[in-house]
């Protein structure tokens, strides 16, 4: 179990409020609106934290380079995938 299966099963005992509130400052910690395969598309629908929410809805992006493993969130998580915004959330990518 590594880190980031520690912070799922602590999650869980989590309530929600206090979960949705760290999602929260997540958000603000993101670093996607520097990355060069971030788009305007995902700019005008204010799309960040793809690691926790999944792929763009809205927005088909193309490969540029991904700048997650350069953010504070990766460490905070324990993530270790990338270009969350095409390939889905850590959660997707690893099956869980
Ligand atoms: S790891 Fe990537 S998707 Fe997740 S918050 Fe950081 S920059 Fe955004
Ligand atoms: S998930 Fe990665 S590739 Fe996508 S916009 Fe964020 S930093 Fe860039």
């Amino acid at each position: 179990m590594d880190q980031f299966d520690e912070m799922l099963r602590e999650r869980q005992s989590m309530p929600a409020e206090g979960l949705k509130k760290m999602i929260e400052v997540h958000r603000t910690r993101c670093i996607c609106g520097t990355c060069p395969t971030y788009n305007g598309c995902m700019r005008e629908h204010q799309e960040l934290l793809f690691c926790e929410m999944g792929k763009s809805p809205a927005c088909p992006a193309e490969k540029r380079g991904c700048i997650c493993p350069t953010c504070p969130v990766t460490g905070l998580l324990g993530l270790k995938k990338a270009y969350y915004c095409v390939r889905g959330s850590e959660r997707e990518q690893r099956n869980l």
